[in-house]
């Protein structure tokens, strides 16, 4: 009978008031709601969703906790894989992992897992559940450099092991991409980004913000004058790519995430912050990733008629589903197959229009995906006062540069196997600052099994 029952619909603002503000756009789901949804869970015995979740949670067992209404124990399973459950909830791309995977999905819908580990992490917030054991102080001091989902999520198992932790941040926020790229409406800063990193912080875990690994401090002097006996760099994918087209200097044409970062980390948004940002009427976003959809949403509520340029099909886009759906309700105009090729300004040097070039798809390329090829004579323009370059980022050589030894690939990524051991001893790495710009939940599992190597090492080597 269980998959019988039909998926939980989650409730949501409505597009037209929503579109019009920062709050966010799913309630979650009420106890009620999140015990139906658990109740539609076959506790297979060998589930499927488990292996597809990088970090691994216990998703059977922490749903059957769900439906027996024991909340708590539910919240502990999850807190031994992952100390982001309400961030990842609200923007893991379950579709391709735990749900992708789920047996009920073949004939009918998946469960709904990520929205029951939000309801999970939301209640444990609200009744103030915090797991805090850990194994007694060895006295060990780790160094982490960034305070995004990778750090956090190694620091968190290296303190449950009884290392002295500390995270380096050079902004004046923890969080990363959390705090400054993915906007209130989809993550709450105050409310959750901040409670999860508070918890990681109730493990004892000391977070410095405003250093720069690489000025204020070096990877070397941290080892070597100030007693770390490891490092895990952690340090994303922040530097935005552009497009090398003509125009791309005038005034009105910004990087995603710069845009992002003033609306989210400096609350442009907000009237009481002084944060300028500018959006004039007409809005284009360049790119399909989850970055260009939440600069294109910010652009609306903002007030902005936005365009979003992507330049293969819909079937393509690698926004998260769900993204591409809430932006379409909101009112974002989407054209397909569209690529730009100049940039227009007017005689002040302000944006005025973008020309683009109609595309078609030709063969696969290395990705799988078919490669756009430009429809010879197909240019047309568009008109807008603001274009917003998300094309996708790399990491900052700034770390590479200023620790000896320390290897980077071609896309200034830094080299590090599946363990992220470095070419460095004693030099760990993961997240994006490796793979170049990928998701929340494969950061964390990057940290996580850093974390495991990290302690080997120690073990082994001091
Ligand atoms: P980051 O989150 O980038 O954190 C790195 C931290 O290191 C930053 O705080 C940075 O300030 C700090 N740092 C950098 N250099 C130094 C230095 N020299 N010294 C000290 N500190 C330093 N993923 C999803 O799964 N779902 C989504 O919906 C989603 N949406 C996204 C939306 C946007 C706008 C963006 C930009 C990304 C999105 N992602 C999403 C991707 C996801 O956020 C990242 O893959 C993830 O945050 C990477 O984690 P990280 O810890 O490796 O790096
Ligand atoms: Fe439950 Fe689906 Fe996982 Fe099976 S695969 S245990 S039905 S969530």
């Amino acid at each position: 009978m269980r998959n019988k029952i039909p998926r939980v619909p989650v409730r949501e603002q409505d597009p037209a008031i929503r579109a019009k503000n920062f709050e966010e756009v799913s309630y979650g789901y009420n106890e009620a709601e999140a015990v139906l949804e658990a109740s539609r869970c076959l506790s297979c015995k060998n589930p499927l969703c488990v292996p597809s979740c990088p970090v691994s949670i216990q998703i059977p067992q922490f749903i059957r906790e769900i439906e027996l209404g024991n909340f708590k124990e539910a919240s502990a399973i999850i807190a031994k894989d992952s100390s982001l459950p309400s961030v990842c909830g609200r923007v893991c791309p379950q579709e391709s992992q735990c749900e992708g995977t789920c047996i009920l999905g073949i004939k009918g819908e998946a469960v709904a897992i990520g929205k029951l580990e939000r309801f999970i992490g939301d209640w444990s917030r609200e009744n103030n559940i915090r797991f805090t054991d850990k194994a007694p102080a060895n006295g060990k001091k780790v160094a982490i450099v960034g305070s995004g989902p990778a750090g956090l999520a190694c620091a968190t198992d290296l303190a449950r092991l009884g290392y002295n932790v500390t995270i380096f941040e050079v902004l004046h926020e923890p969080g990363g991409v959390l705090q400054y790229g993915i906007p209130e409406f989809r993550l709450p800063k105050e409310s959750v980004v901040k409670t999860e990193i508070d918890n990681v912080r109730a493990l004892g875990v000391k977070i410095e913000t405003n250093v720069v690994v690489g000025r204020t401090v070096t990877i070397d002097s941290l080892m070597d004058e100030e007693g770390f006996l490891a490092v895990f760099v952690g340090s994303g994918a922040g530097l935005p790519k552009f497009m090398s087209i003509p125009g791309e200097n005038l005034n009105g044409v910004v990087s995603a995430n710069e845009f992002l970062t003033r609306n989210n980390l400096m609350r442009a948004y907000d009237p009481e912050h002084d944060t300028p940002i500018y959006v004039g009427k007409r809005v284009v976003v360049v790119g399909g990733g989850n970055v260009a959809m939440d600069a294109a949403r910010t652009a609306l509520r903002l007030g902005a008629d936005v365009t979003v340029a992507y330049r293969r099909t819909e079937k393509e886009l690698p926004a998260r589903v769900e993204e591409v759906h809430h932006a379409k309700q909101e009112g974002i105009i989407f054209r397909m197959l569209t690529n730009p090729v100049a940039i227009l300004g007017d005689e002040r040097g302000w944006v005025r229009g973008i020309r683009c070039i109609s595309m078609e798809l030709g063969e696969p390329d290395s990705s799988g995906r078919r490669s756009p090829v430009p429809i010879p004579d197909s240019d047309f323009e568009i008109e807008t006062d603001v274009v917003i370059m998300s094309l996708g980022t790399s990491p900052n050589p700034l770390i590479a540069s200023t620790t000896p030894g320390l290897d980077t690939n071609k896309w200034n990524c830094i080299v590090a196997n599946d363990e992220g051991q470095t070419s460095r001893p004693g030099i760990f790495a993961g997240g994006d600052a490796v793979t170049g710009a990928a998701t929340v939940i494969l950061a964390m599992g990057a940290g996580r099994k850093a974390a495991t190597a990290i302690d080997r090492y120690i073990k082994d080597f001091s």
